[in-house]
């Protein structure tokens, strides 16, 4: 069985604040091995579940989404990693081919309080993403695309609001909540040290699950998809000039939509929208 990894980096293990995540951070250096250990436990767990391979995409966007350190990532795994994939950026991996998704580091989504480092694709950019009138977080948007594939997700590390939300949708996913948060910033969190094997161990139990049928495919979100991306600001005479060439959006006010009848459409056409505000950008 092949288990699909995603790594993001707001909800990997210690991290808490902006300055984390980001390449002029402090401790961004040092915070990459931390998602690498992170990601480490995740893979060294599905295999002791018996995934006979295990693909990791990297889908943390700084530094064109290259974060994990090579040299100290398991050898056994595969990394999908740089920006611009031919799918959905951070979904290139995910075919009908894996048996189990798995997600390490994830976040809430937009609006969330708490919720450590809340956003939903674009924090600087989109107040919310809604589907079908529902707000939707990037570990939701990968849930209902595994369902359309026929793969089941099957674990989630982060806060305990990201948990939270996934469940929702997937009340049977292995959740592993390496720090509680306490705001968007702040929360009391588990040392990396001891987290890894807490998400090892949940890892394998996923995989384990998903080898005995023991989770479910999520179908429960109808498609079409109406979906919305409400932006922050007013869009600026570039975007709206975009937009009107392209017949699939509608604008009406700060808020953009669009309608889709798979969610790997769906991802780039939402990921478009930010960076839609350069003139005469018109491909997602
Ligand atoms: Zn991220």
């Amino acid at each position: 069985m092949k288990a699909f990894i995603s790594v993001d980096m707001e909800g990997i293990s210690g991290l808490v604040r902006w300055a984390d995540v980001v390449t002029n951070g402090l401790d961004f250096a040092r915070n990459r091995r931390f998602m690498t250990n992170d990601a480490n436990a995740a893979i060294a767990g599905a295999f002791d579940g018996g995934a006979t391979e295990v693909v990791v995409e990297e889908n943390h966007g700084i530094e064109e989404l290259c974060d994990l350190l090579l040299d100290e990532i398991d050898p056994r795994c595969r990394v999908v990693r740089g920006a611009g994939r031919p799918t959905a950026t951070t979904m290139a991996a995910l075919d009908a081919s894996v048996g189990v998704v798995l997600f390490v580091g994830h976040h809430a989504r937009a609006g969330s309080r708490p919720g450590i480092m809340a956003h939903t694709v674009s924090y600087q950019q989109f107040k919310a993403v809604r589907v079908n009138g529902r707000d939707c977080g990037e570990a939701e948007i990968f849930t209902i695309r595994a369902g359309e594939l026929g793969v089941p997700a099957g674990m989630i590390s982060g806060d305990q609001v990201v948990i939270g939300q996934l469940r929702e949708r997937a009340p049977w996913v292995e959740g592993v909540e390496v720090k509680r948060a306490l705001s968007n910033v702040a929360g009391d969190v588990i040392p990396p040290a001891q987290t890894a094997a807490m998400i090892r161990v949940a890892s394998r139990r996923a995989v384990e699950r998903a080898r005995a049928g023991d989770l479910f495919v999520y179908r429960d979100e109808p498609s079409p998809y109406r979906i919305e991306v409400e932006l922050r600001h007013d869009p600026g005479q570039e975007l709206l000039d975009n937009l009107s060439k392209l017949s699939e959006f509608q604008v009406n006010g700060r808020t953009v939509c669009t309608e889709t009848g798979d969610m790997d459409l769906g991802f780039r056409r939402i990921a478009y929208l930010g960076y839609a505000n350069q003139p005469g950008v018109l491909r997602y």
